[in-house]
């Protein structure tokens, strides 16, 4: 199935954590995890009692039917820094997007001058 680009972010985010609590995931989710050894992709700990691994999507491409090079196992630690580099970079975009209507504002106000 194919994500459909088109639906609300809301609805969306709602479908991906209903799938994420489905026995199709967390099968999809544990063959992730052997297929990388039981090993952190991004630190290379090993899973133990204590270590728990997770399994990142690097992309939204191809959910409900992801290929191996769509995840990235990692530890909780390593997810977490990944999510905030995604954060940052998401947040960098926005304000550049704002500086950029900033600027376009401005040069419209001159033009009306
Ligand atoms: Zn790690
Ligand atoms: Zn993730």
């Amino acid at each position: 199935m194919e994500v459909k680009t088109w639906i609300p972010y809301e609805i969306w985010i709602k479908q991906y954590r209903e799938y994420l609590k489905s026995d199709y995931w967390l099968e999809r989710r544990s063959f992730a995890i052997e297929l990388a050894n039981y090993q952190c992709q991004r630190c290379g700990i090993i899973k133990t009692k204590n270590v728990k691994l997770e399994v990142h999507h690097l992309n939204y491409k191809r959910l409900y039917c992801e290929l191996d090079s769509d995840l990235m196992v990692v530890c909780k630690k390593c997810h977490k820094i990944l999510h905030k580099i995604k954060d940052q970079k998401r947040k960098e975009q926005l304000k550049k997007r704002q500086k950029q209507r900033q600027k376009q504002r401005q040069k419209q106000r001159h033009k009306k001058r």
